[in-house]
């Protein structure tokens, strides 16, 4: 099989354009067999109003030897990477008596836990939350009637964080093993769309991940695996033995313990009462950079235009995106975070008292607003020394900030662009109608966040506008605080992923510090269940 990249064609291109190109190109004749298979679809829109399709595709030709010797050198001819996944070691004989466990049904929990499941390991899944259906009805309480569930909402429950959300699945991971591929076909096998294989920003939306998670569960229990929601981890067992600290036992919320020695921590970067109780038993844990900012809303049409030109409305482009970054003349970045294109803003909070924004979309991004994080990067050094929790209890006191100046009943304070850049409250909003649910307050978002959080974005907002014209428009109104950007902490692990100074813990995914994103946190799901895989297997063999 061979690989050809940087095909470009027009978006109005026939379906037999692309045959066509491809011989073209490698001078193919018309006689000559070809299959095509379409492994990426992405566009070039850096020319506004001739934006065109960019193709990737994999060839199955007969003289493929012959084509690769004709086009020597040239960067966009190779040999097609091999992305099947293949298992780190069969499944046992019998089943082991040890059952790993996974602590956390997100993105990396369930992938954690269907890898083993695959392998015939029979994990154990603990998620403190409930399950998706009544999750989505509890999440709905606080959208709708400013009613949070502290054990269910929109960080916790089956499915993660990412389960309300726009489902964006792409990431800037290096994936030397293609883990993400293993992501993206299993959540294909669980009812995502097949194009998320080959679209090159694929998106599934907020609807389709419900049914997705609970289809993945069925998969698991189906294997042998085991799910317990409600059951929250309180406390790790550790034994100290002449290899140092190892995990011996779980000790869950219902009263009970779960003796285990293999333990994956996939808890998201919400589980700040985990984290704590994580430090306090002496697991290792660092504090780590993150971002702070607010969520920005503009009509979808402006961001359209702004990106496409006449192209703007087009169907093979959807609704349009954006990647902006400003460096401020005070030394921060400043940059767009978890765009979501026609959707809408939410109360993303897991505390109660506490308002959080995030953002989500259906799959038609058809919501008249986009939105996005305008977040400035900060760093423990600089701005919350004080140890591996100082970064929570920073985050803690600017969504405290924005409960009150919401008003103190979950409403976010909201701020049209024209009067923060001004450095005055609003007082009322503009033609820019803001999504986010239970409602708004118009605020000073600056009394949420630090002086110099406000300064970077104040000065990145016109440099934004100059980018994409109307992104400083006055009536472009903010929201805030966004503070859940990553995680506030890490937990390092050594060569084999388990803890550095506690072996059979096995930090991962987001909330360790090790995915910020959907797909990332799969991919570390799957590595860190090979490892898992591998520590019992050996244990087991060495019987
Ligand atoms: P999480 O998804 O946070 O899962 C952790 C799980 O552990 C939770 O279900 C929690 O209930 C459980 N848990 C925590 N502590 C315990 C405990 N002590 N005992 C038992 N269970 C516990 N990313 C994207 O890539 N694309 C997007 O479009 C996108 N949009 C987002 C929109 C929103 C509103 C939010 C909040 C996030 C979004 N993200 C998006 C980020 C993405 O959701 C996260 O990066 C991802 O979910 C992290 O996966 P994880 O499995 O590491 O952790």
């Amino acid at each position: 099989m061979l690989r050809l990249t940087e095909l470009k064609l027009p978006l109005d291109h026939p379906p037999e354009a692309l045959e066509a190109a491809i011989r073209a190109r490698l001078g193919l004749k018309s006689e000559a067999r070809l299959a095509i298979q379409v492994a990426r679809r992405g566009y070039d829109a850096r020319r506004r109003g001739r934006i065109a399709f960019v193709y990737t595709v994999d060839l199955d030709t007969d003289d493929e030897a012959g084509l690769l010797a004709a086009h020597a050198g040239a960067a966009d001819l190779s040999i097609a990477p091999d992305t099947t996944y293949r298992f780190v070691a069969p499944p046992p004989e019998r089943p082991l008596d040890e059952r790993p466990v996974v602590v956390g049904a997100g993105p990396c929990g369930v992938m954690a836990a269907l890898i083993l499941a695959q392998m015939g390991l029979r994990p154990i899944v603990l998620e403190r939350g409930r399950v998706v259906r009544q999750r989505t009805v509890d999440t709905f309480a606080l959208w709708r009637r400013g009613e949070l569930t502290p054990e269910s909402n929109v960080q916790f429950g089956e499915g993660g964080a990412g389960t309300f959300s726009d489902g964006k699945l792409y990431s800037q991971i290096k994936d030397p093993n293609h883990y993400g591929r293993k992501v993206l076909v299993e959540f294909v096998a669980a009812g995502a769309p097949e194009e998320i294989l080959t679209v090159s920003k694929p998106h599934i939306g907020t609807f389709r991940l419900v049914s997705m998670v609970e289809h993945m569960r069925g998969e698991i229990e189906r294997l042998g695996g085991e799910y317990r929601f409600g059951t929250r981890m309180d406390d790790v067992v550790i034994e100290e033995g002449p290899d140092g600290r190892r995990l011996a036992g779980l000790v869950l919320s219902d009263g009970n313990t779960l003796a285990t020695r293999h333990a994956i921590l996939a808890l998201g970067h919400s589980a700040r009462d985990s984290f704590e109780m994580l430090h306090a038993r002496g697991v290792a844990m660092v504090a780590k950079p993150f971002s702070v900012g607010v969520r920005i809303e503009h009509p979808q049409g402006w961001i359209d235009r702004a990106r496409f030109g006449s192209q703007a409305g087009h169907p093979a482009l959807g609704a349009a995106d954006y990647k902006l970054v400003h460096h401020a003349a005070n030394g921060r970045s400043v940059y767009s975070f978890c765009m979501c294109p026609g959707g809408t803003v939410v109360a993303a909070t897991s505390e109660p008292e506490r308002v959080v924004t995030n953002g989500m979309s259906q799959y038609s991004r058809a919501e008249r607003n986009a939105n996005a994080g305008i977040v400035v990067g900060i760093d423990p050094e600089r701005d919350y020394p004080g140890g591996p929790l100082a970064g929570i209890a920073f985050q803690r006191a600017l969504e405290s900030a924005a409960f009150a100046a919401g008003g103190g009943d979950y409403r976010a304070p909201a701020q049209r662009v024209g009067d923060f850049l001004a450095g005055r409250a609003s007082t009322s909003l503009g033609a820019v109608l803001p999504s986010y649910k239970p409602g708004v307050t118009p605020a000073d978002l600056a009394a949420c966040l630090p002086d110099f959080v406000v300064a970077a974005i104040r000065e990145a907002l016109p440099a934004f506008g100059r980018q994409l014209p109307g992104f400083d428009h006055e009536d472009a109104v903010m929201t805030g605080v966004e503070t859940r950007t990553s995680s506030p902490l890490r937990l390092p692990r050594g060569a084999t992923l388990q803890s550095v100074n506690t072996a059979g813990l096995y930090p991962a995914g987001e909330g360790a510090g090790y995915a910020g994103g959907i797909l990332s946190a799969g991919v570390d799901g799957i590595r860190v269940a090979e490892a898992v895989a591998r520590s019992l297997l050996t244990a087991e063999s060495a019987r």
